[in-house]
């Protein structure tokens, strides 16, 4: 690399710090900025200068309470400067947020999700985020990061979900349908990705020697999350394809067209198989209301047999596939979150059963199991920490800061 070259990598490389700092603290002073970034105070002044320079931050004066005396200078990201859009798409609805560029929630709307083609699909969403620009009066220009999610199998090179439960095969190019409107960058996650990066924000640092996590979303689907410390706070976060990874094979019929999936055992649809002693291998339904879940899960706790031994099932398999999980990545705390946490009085033992048959854990020990049922809050958390850091990088990296002359 020449010279040139790696001082200008370094020159972005501590924007990005000191923009990061400023996302994750706040107003900040040069001095907090230099202890928190660990830069030199003639670094600090260079790059804030530069940042101002350019809009992405502004500064506050803030009076001494004496009245006396030169005013404290704070430092943010100024909330003009563009706009992040975030679509989460579930099973039945999709919504729209606008969040500005100091990450402050703006507008935020729903719709009932059309049936209908991906072509439709595509040409709904791309409706959606054009009404959240005149709904807030803002130019479609002005959103500089579209950040989508769903739950199914994502491909995020290219922004495509490649098979999700709503849509099922039908391949939905996001980027395609919607680049030619916007000069946002668009990125696709799969929404229990997401959930593991808003753990991992939350948890980070919070209990000594704990380098990874998993977020399980129990509910017509399962999804699973994994963040490992990469070092300096962040982590790689995936989402394996856990509740299509085969359990049994030649087992209960799956809605991906498999059989013996995680997910043929545990999604809501095959817990109402399993109690109504319909046949595995009969076409899972599309779509089971809550209420069903409801019903079924109170048979069960009023001594039904069949009743209990469909959620029983589920939690033994559940916890044959964390342990699983465990045997290759090492035991890690799990967070359970989705609309199925509301039954998890009825899991929890088994999924422990599940788990002590290996193993990893009867001689690691059970790991420690956590509720979280708000997985909304979740997911856009983890919307919001992604969607802000990518869209500082990609500005940074566009070269749309440069220092002054060049
Ligand atoms: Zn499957």
């Amino acid at each position: 690399m020449s010279a040139i070259a790696s001082t200008e990598l370094v020159r972005q490389q501590n924007s990005l710090r000191m923009l990061s700092a400023l996302r994750r603290h706040g107003n900040l002073s040069h001095t907090a900025l230099a202890e928190l970034t660990g830069l030199a105070s003639a670094t600090v002044s260079a790059i804030t200068a530069e940042l101002e320079r350019f809009s992405l931050i502004e500064r506050t004066e803030q009076q001494a309470a004496s009245g006396r005396g030169r005013p404290r200078v704070l430092f943010q990201p100024n909330s003009r400067f563009g706009y992040v859009a975030v679509v989460v798409i579930s099973s039945d609805a999709v919504q729209y947020s606008l969040v500005d560029f100091t990450g402050k929630l703006m507008d935020r709307f729903g719709e009932g999700r059309s049936s209908g083609t991906s072509e439709t699909f595509a040409q709904a969403v791309l409706e959606g985020v054009l009404r959240l620009a005149s709904r807030s009066k803002i130019a479609p220009s002005d959103i500089l990061h579209i950040s989508i999610s769903s739950k199914g199998l994502v491909d995020p090179a290219s922004a495509t979900l490649t098979w999700s439960p709503v849509l099922g095969e039908g391949q939905l190019d996001f980027r395609r349908t919607l680049s030619p409107h916007f000069r946002a960058q668009i990125y696709l996650y799969n929404e229990t990705l997401l959930a593991a990066e808003a753990l991992w924000m939350r948890n980070r640092g919070r209990e000594e020697g704990v380098t990874s996590l998993a977020a399980l979303s129990l509910g017509h689907s399962i999804g699973l999350g994994v963040a490992r410390d990469i070092g300096e706070g962040r982590a790689d976060v995936s989402a394996p394809n856990f509740g299509h990874m085969l359990n049994v094979p030649d087992g209960a019929l799956c809605r991906c067209g498999a059989k013996g999936c995680v997910e043929a055992y545990c999604g809501f649809y095959g817990i109402l198989r399993a109690a109504f002693e319909v046949p595995t291998n009969t076409i899972p339904a599309k779509f089971v209301p809550l209420a069903e879940v409801e019903k079924i899960a109170a048979s069960a706790r009023a001594g039904n047999r069949m009743a209990a031994f469909a959620f029983r099932q589920a939690g033994l398999v559940l916890g044959n596939g964390l342990s699983r999980l465990f045997s290759l990545h090492g035991p890690m705390p799990v967070f359970v979150t989705g609309p199925g946490t509301r039954f998890f009085d009825l899991l929890k033992a088994s999924i422990q059963d599940g788990m002590v048959q290996t193993s990893v854990v009867r001689m690691g020990g059970l790991p420690q199991i956590t509720i979280e049922p708000d997985e909304q809050s979740l997911v856009f958390d983890g919307h919001m920490g992604l969607a802000l850091s990518r869209l500082d990088g990609d500005i940074v990296m566009s070269g749309m800061v440069a220092p002054q002359g060049s």
